[in-house]
């Protein structure tokens, strides 16, 4: 059985990413009044508590969302010659940045940043009416909690929780009714196979449904299958004529380091990335803002970096 479990990750830096990216994607296709399918393939328990054991551990969100919210709330002293990034932060957040922190800040007392919401919750609170969200979850645990999460919002037949293979699971639902959708593909890849998979649910959606938003997020990490990932989806969506956007956050170097005992430290997570076929026109200017100062706020060491492509 997996034991992964995203309590561990919640808010660290490549849930910024996401959730940012996640967030102004839905912003965009809200603004149309057709009614929306959302696909969360790989959904975890929705909702997470920064202040418990499971996040304490990891300590995980620190460098991540609390990172960005402490960023804002105790702005860098002035240096003699300030980066580009820094100056752009000092002139105001990224709308994009400050659109995601005041999203979670909604699910929390004022002041408070105790809960963290998964990405079912993000969706849910963007959602209109007449939409709809899939939630695929395979732990059985975590589609318990996510079962139990979900109930209370009493969202009724608009979000339904299914314990089962999100690659797979989706095929069914495709073409979604009304003919618009957002799938975001977020695979923990604890299982090798996981990179292949993904991109092969991709290709088979977009031979299913063209004209579907798709978002995959993944690590980068020094393993060639992670690299795959981009440069797999970058081939299917140039092949398929759509449009793509790919975008790299790193906050350290992922080199393994000693400590002075001589035991090797491994890094976690240095990077990940979020391609988006079929992207919102909007999507990439607003990135082109808010990535650098992303990087400047998250970056850990000289490594710290940002990369925005498009094609197609
Ligand atoms: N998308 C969530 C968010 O942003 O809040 C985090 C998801 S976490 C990275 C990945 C989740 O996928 C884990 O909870 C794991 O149990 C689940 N999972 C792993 N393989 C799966 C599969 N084939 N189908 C559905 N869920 C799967």
């Amino acid at each position: 059985m997996f034991s992964y479990r995203h309590a561990f990750h919640a808010g660290n830096h490549a849930d910024v990413l996401k959730h940012t990216v996640l967030i102004a994607i839905l912003r965009h296709l809200r603004q149309k009044d057709t009614a929306l399918t959302v696909f969360d393939t790989h959904a975890g328990a929705g909702l997470y508590r920064l202040d418990g054991e499971y996040a304490e551990t990891s300590g995980e969100a620190a460098n991540g969302f609390l990172k960005l919210l402490s960023s804002i709330n105790t702005p860098a002293a002035p240096t003699k010659k300030p980066s580009a990034a820094a100056k752009s932060i000092a002139a105001g957040l990224a709308p994009v940045i400050q659109d995601y922190l005041d999203l979670v800040a909604s699910f929390n007392n004022k002041g408070s940043h105790r809960v963290y919401p998964g990405s079912p919750f993000i969706i849910q609170r963007l959602l209109g009416e007449r939409d709809k969200l899939k939630l695929f979850e395979i732990h059985p645990t975590d589609a318990k909690t996510l079962s139990a999460n979900i109930a209370q919002l009493e969202a009724g037949r608009q979000v339904a929780v299914l314990r089962e293979d999100g690659f797979e699971g989706i095929k069914k639902f495709l073409p979604p009714p009304a003919r618009r959708a957002l799938v975001l593909s977020d695979p923990s890849y604890e299982i090798k196979n996981d990179y292949a998979r993904v991109v092969a649910m991709v290709a088979d959606s977009l031979l299913r449904f063209a004209t579907g938003t798709y978002t995959v997020w993944y690590p980068l990490i020094p393993r060639p299958e992670a690299h795959d990932v981009p440069r797999k989806l970058k081939t299917l969506a140039t092949k398929s004529g759509k449009k793509w956007l790919n975008a790299t956050l790193t906050v350290k170097s992922s080199k393994l380091t000693a400590d002075e005992a001589g035991e090797v430290i491994r890094p976690g997570l240095p990077a990940s990335g979020m391609f988006i076929i079929n992207p919102p026109h909007t999507l990439k200017a607003a990135l082109q803002l808010a990535l650098p100062q992303l990087a400047e706020i998250l970056g850990q060491d000289q490594h710290a970096a940002f990369t925005l492509e498009s094609g197609g």
